[in-house]
């Protein structure tokens, strides 16, 4: 993890879709296995994950993102809206 969780919870991974509401993110540690939404990669439970949360049709729906996914798609519109002083 790159960044403190307050960055992976306000970044908006996916443009909001109309018909979801309540929508949250919040970075937590997995108890059971989840695939990212991203990458499709397989994660074991234990790992720390981003979970989208959010009602679609008035039903809870959630989905993960894994943190390498989180990190590189914030290096990338660092990168992009960024001075490009930033590399390390
Ligand atoms: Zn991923």
């Amino acid at each position: 993890m790159k960044y403190a969780n307050s960055v992976y919870e306000g970044f908006e991974f996916y443009p909001a879709c109309e018909e979801e509401t309540n929508r949250k993110q919040k970075v937590v540690k997995t108890r059971k296995p989840h695939w990212c939404s991203m990458c499709e990669k397989d994660l074991d439970a234990g790992n720390t994950m981003l979970k989208e949360s959010a009602f679609m049709d008035g039903l809870p729906v959630s989905s993960y993102i894994c943190i390498d996914c989180c990190d590189k798609t914030i290096d990338e519109i660092n990168a992009l809206c960024g001075d490009g002083d930033a590399h390390d």
